[in-house]
């Protein structure tokens, strides 16, 4: 097996708001505590290995992006470590973990939002090399064209502004820019969720190729279960910020262990399985600011047990490689 590249050990963000001074007087004459803010990734702990395509999935506000941000050093960690090959970055000097930092890089989902209108792709894409002293500046021009060839572009791009292109160049020149740097890991946050499914196809076809061509890891963040299917080697599941299911791709598609990977896949169209018929998940997602008690799941739960509502499912492995967090599981592995 591979070296582990990224781990993280119980991860947590909590996001909190001063309360206005309405709020704290009306606290005070209540004698309310403060809202403990919103616990938007709680507890995960996740490895990854070197060369795979790990799937992190769930609905919006799930905690998927707020998690991705964390291990691209965007935000920090409220709770918890980040190991990096090996390292933890947080304890390192400035320099180091700068260095470090740069091997993650980003790809978003709007590239149009995320590239400076005003800057030429020449400049958004050599930027952050140059800066960084990854790329002499006397080799400027035949790294630009190095760069625009492998995302399927060519120089005549160069000179030209983001506003040019047509969303799926534009998602290119962003995956070019993240590539600049020499990153060893790509964390793709909904990058093509945005395009049209053609065009997603290019672009996850051309990730991919650059996966194998570069020997990358990819963090890929997605809503969409039929997109990761075909892609990733590892999914974990995500609901308000707790991994409710982790395994395979082949094994969450196969036998999944929660109900709510289980709501996810039935809400995803099969044709190879005649099945063109499916069900959106059932009700609306709760609010991270007042999450339900026990199960985060249970209000929307088919399979609700008393227990659900009082007790938190802990993540265990209910199969070897495969961990799921729901009751159910302790009565199948009690009989
Ligand atoms: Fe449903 Fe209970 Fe399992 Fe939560 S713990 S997913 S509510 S059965």
């Amino acid at each position: 097996m591979s070296e582990p590249i990224l781990e993280l050990r119980h991860v947590s963000k909590v996001f909190t708001q001063r309360p206005d001074l309405i709020e704290r007087a009306v606290n005070l004459v209540s004698r309310k505590h403060p809202s403990a803010g919103v616990h938007a990734v709680n507890d995960v702990s996740l490895t990854v290995q070197a060369g795979k395509v790990i799937g992190i999935v769930g609905e919006s506000g799930c905690g998927k992006s707020t998690l991705a941000r964390i291990v691209a050093q965007l935000i920090p960690a409220t709770q918890g470590e980040v190991l990096y090959r090996g390292q933890n970055l947080a304890t390192l000097d400035a320099t180091s973990r700068r260095r470090m930092a740069l091997e993650i890089q980003m790809v978003f989902q709007n590239p149009f939002a995320s590239l400076n209108p005003r800057k030429r792709v020449a400049d958004i894409i050599m930027e952050a090399p140059l800066v960084h002293g990854i790329t002499p500046a006397r080799e400027r021009e035949s790294r630009l064209a190095e760069l625009l060839s492998m995302v399927g572009l060519d120089m005549s791009a160069a000179q030209r502004y983001p506003h040019q292109f047509s969303g799926g160049q534009r998602q290119r020149i962003g995956i070019a820019r993240a590539l600049a740097v020499k990153p060893r890991m790509l964390i793709c946050d909904e990058s093509v969720a945005a395009l049209d499914v053609s065009i997603q196809a290019q672009i996850l076809n051309l990730l991919m190729d650059l996966k194998e061509r570069e020997q990358l890891t990819y963090l890929f963040i997605s809503h969409d279960l039929g997109v990761v299917e075909h892609i990733c080697d590892e999914v974990v599941i995500m609901y308000l910020g707790r991994v409710v299911e982790q395994a395979s791709t082949e094994d969450i598609f196969s036998q999944s262990r929660h109900p709510y990977t289980q709501a996810l896949l039935s809400a995803v169209p099969r044709i190879e399985d005649g099945k063109r018929d499916y069900q959106p998940v059932q009700g609306e997602i709760p609010s991270p600011l007042n999450p339900p008690a026990g199960c985060h799941f249970n209000p929307r739960c088919p399979h609700v047990m008393p227990r659900c509502r009082v007790d938190v499912p802990l993540l265990r492995e209910v199969m070897p490689r495969h961990t799921a967090a729901c009751h159910l599981n302790d009565l199948s592995l009690a009989r």
